[in-house]
């Protein structure tokens, strides 16, 4: 009987976006979700194979047949297949798109493959090995590698050649080869835990969720005070789905930032844990990915890409630090992962917890009650740090105040005495500087100027150690000037801290600090995260400065100080969850502090500190801010009240992507208008975007607000089509929900 494939042929190209039919040649095995090799005209493809048909609606003679497989299994798990479907619908992608996702990068095109190595086995017996050491007492080598043997087969390149030739000739020996597995450095480590006794709060978190799996399914969001414990209990929710004989995949917002999870999980879980992130290698990714695909591997930890595991019978879906943006791709294929987590709990009768110290908005506002039930999230609370330790005091330093008063440090006078404090008792401390809000742009102090960059429109950023002013955008740079380009007076300053200035502040005034920094430019090499949270670890060093990188997921039993440096920066973005923002980076950061056996303290330095956003997260008010911040949003007809979509138009001149907003921005009123979906329209308008000029390019944007009740799907499919079709010259690029709004 003929067979035919219906393949998605890997090539990213919105034309091609359609299944194409071969036959299969007798006697070739295909099954959907392989990946195999097919012509496509006068080239050699590789493709997905989506179906597998017994007969075709084309003359068959029509068809060309494939080549083969590429591999021999199925890469794509038959519902892995369904989620790419659910994705092209979802996030209007290409379907080649969304399956490229569910494979390393490297598998594709063959440019990764098994690592084979040489190992040497013992064929003699004990007794063989021990009547050769006693006839050769001087044959030293020899016998050192026959007792090394006897434990267990050794890679033969770390063992002595002459030795190894001498008892391979004598047959002691044979040598073999076999695929040595490449280990991520965050699994190599030997140690093992046992879990903890639960905490009350924290048992009945672990029951509730724990029932759900048993009865086929459920949704949490699990909201647990920094400290709370929350990670023992996603333990034990996977414990429990390991012992029914299923997986569980852990989502992390960035993994190169939390290693110490992956070691928790490697400690508790042994070889059963696999880890997936873009900080792997080629070779390191591939073998870890085989590993979750063949089932040796049970519980994966991974950053959002991860719920894409090929993981078979999944029981629980688990997305720590729920509120990150990380869980958001802003490049092709565009997608949430928390939403993906959702669909593929859902479809396959797994838990979802959500967890957080700090959720979104959107995402406690669904386990508030009123909500329908297919959307609706069972809250689960932990009030309470473990072992009855106190959350940090957190003290509130008025910066403005400081400068008044003389002290033009980035260190207020309260910061400084509890460094030398916690410093003189031999304790840690971490110091956090928000870099989102430009904290080094150059500005004139009298006429006000800052320096942008000629590409982007937005400020440059000093780089002391170059010299240089740089563009966080594009890597334009500029020296950076002597006088002010716009008035000429010499007061052009650069302004505000960076991670390298807190450091030489702290060296300055605590030369026996031993300072360790993380931000961008401390961390490009590979594993440099792991490395310098090491070094902080093990009490090499004892202050640790950094951005972001290190406001989250820290568990380091000796920091009793956490200075926040200029923490409101991200206030004054023109973002509406800008407050909501700057809360989760306060409270995640003094949370830092305090999480063994000493207490801790936090001081947060600011220009605003009667903003709620400030107040509440001095407070750890979670429940205040969510009331404050809400109603705020409700008023404003902000999300999660409305939803918001653009379409971006970039374009070396303005007029083109001017004209092009301009245009789809008439059509677009004239489609509303046609679907009776104005009234459902909060706003709807062309206008330049808030970055009018990035990488040389100017952007419009077409901005869309629309309120809940309205079908919000429908129209950003007709905002893709206008950016599909938009005019040559101008780059058109549908955002939903965009995580910035510059
Ligand atoms: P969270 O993610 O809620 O901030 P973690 O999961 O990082 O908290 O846990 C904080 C600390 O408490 C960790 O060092 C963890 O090992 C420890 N811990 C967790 N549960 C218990 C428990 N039941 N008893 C004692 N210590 C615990
Ligand atoms: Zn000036
Ligand atoms: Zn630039």
């Amino acid at each position: 009987m003929s067979r035919y494939a219906h393949v998605i042929v890997d090539l990213s190209a919105d034309a091609l976006d359609r299944l194409f039919t071969y036959s299969i040649p007798e006697g070739m095995e295909i099954v959907p979700g392989q990946q195999v090799a097919a012509p496509f005209g006068s080239r050699r493809v590789e493709g997905f194979v989506v179906a597998v048909d017994g007969e075709c609606d084309v003359e068959p003679e029509k068809l060309k047949p494939l080549i083969g497989p590429v591999r021999d299994y199925p890469a794509v798990l038959p519902e892995l297949m369904a989620l790419a479907d659910w994705m092209h619908e979802r996030y209007l992608c290409n379907l080649v798109d969304a399956l490229r996702l569910m494979i390393p990068a490297e598998m594709r095109g063959g440019r990764v493959r098994e690592r084979m190595r040489r190992r040497a086995r013992l064929l003699w017996s004990a007794e063989q090995a021990a009547a050769f050491a006693k006839d050769n007492p001087r044959a030293a080598k020899q016998i050192e590698l026959l007792n090394l043997l006897a434990r267990g087969d050794c890679e033969t390149a770390a063992l002595n050649p002459s030795a190894l030739k001498a008892l391979r000739e004598k047959g002691a020996i044979e040598i073999y080869e076999a695929e040595a597995r490449r280990t991520p450095l965050s699994l190599r480590g030997g140690e093992s835990a046992t879990d903890f006794e639960l905490t009350p709060g924290q048992r009945r978190a672990a029951e509730a969720i724990v029932s759900a799996m048993d009865a086929g399914g459920g949704r949490f969001l699990l909201q647990g005070v920094t400290g709370s414990g929350k990670t023992e209990v996603y333990i034990r929710c996977i414990r429990h789905a390991l012992e029914r004989g299923k997986g569980a995949i852990v989502l992390v917002p960035e993994i190169a930032l939390t290693p110490q999870m992956v070691n928790w999980f490697h400690a508790r879980f042994g070889d059963s844990a696999a880890v997936m992130h873009s900080g792997l290698s080629a070779g390191e990714k591939y073998d870890e990915w085989r590993r979750i695909r063949f089932g040796e591997a049970r519980v994966v930890v991974g950053a959002r890409s991860a719920v894409f595991a090929p993981m078979e019978n999944i029981g629980a879906v688990i997305v720590d630090e729920e509120h990150e943006n990380s869980y958001r791709s802003e490049s092709r294929p565009r997608y949430d992962a928390r939403e993906v987590a959702w669909r593929r709990a859902a479809r396959s009768g797994a838990v979802l917890v959500l967890g957080s110290a700090t959720p979104s908005i959107s995402s406690f506002m669904r386990a508030m009650p009123g909500v329908r039930p297919e959307n609706q999230l069972t809250l689960l609370e932990l009030n309470e740090r473990v072992a009855g330790r106190p959350l940090p005091e957190v003290e509130l330093v008025d910066m403005r105040g400081e400068f008044e008063r003389g002290n033009h440090s980035v260190l207020s006078g309260r910061l400084k005495a509890a460094l030398g404090e916690c410093l003189g008792k031999g304790e840690q401390a971490l110091l956090f500087i928000n870099r989102r809000g430009h904290s080094t742009f150059v500005s004139c102090r009298k006429c006000g100027y800052v320096v942008k960059c000629g590409q982007c429109d937005v400020s440059m950023t000093y780089h002391q150690a170059e010299n240089l002013l740089k563009c966080h955008y594009c890597g334009n740079t500029l020296p950076p000037p002597k006088v002010c380009p716009n008035c000429g007076s010499a007061y052009i300053k650069y302004f505000g801290a960076g991670t390298q200035k807190v450091a030489e502040e702290v060296r300055r005034l605590f030369p026996e600090a031993r300072i360790v920094r993380m931000d961008v430019d401390t961390t490009r090499e590979k594993d440099a995260h792991e490395r310098i949270l090491n070094r902080f670890r093990s009490g090499e060093a004892n202050v640790l400065i950094g951005t972001q990188m290190i406001a989250k997921g820290l568990d380091f039993p000796n920091v009793t100080l956490v200075g926040a440096v200029a923490a409101d920066m991200t206030l004054n973005l023109p973002d509406y969850r800008s407050a909501e923002r700057t809360f989760q980076l306060i409270t995640q950061v003094a949370g830092r502090a305090g999480r063994a056996g000493k207490p801790g303290r936090a001081i947060v330095q600011t220009y605003d500190p009667d903003h709620y956003a400030i107040k509440l997260a001095a407070a750890q008010d979670y429940r205040a801010f969510y009331r404050r911040e809400s109603a705020f949003r409700k008023s404003a007809l902000y999300p999660p009240f409305t939803k918001i979509a653009r379409v971006i138009y970039s374009a070396k001149d303005e007029d083109p992507a001017r004209e092009a907003a301009r245009a789809d921005e008439a059509r677009m009123r004239a489609w509303l208008d046609s679907a009776g979906l104005r009234p459902d329209v909060v706003q709807m308008k062309a206008a330049e975007a808030p970055i009018s000029l990035l990488r040389g390019e100017h952007r419009w944007q077409l901005f869309l607000k629309m309120y809940h009740k309205g079908d919000f799907d429908a129209a950003c499919a007709w905002m893709q089509a206008l950016s599909d079709a938009a005019p040559a010259g101008v780059r058109a690029e549908l955002e939903v929900n965009p995580v910035n709004m510059f």
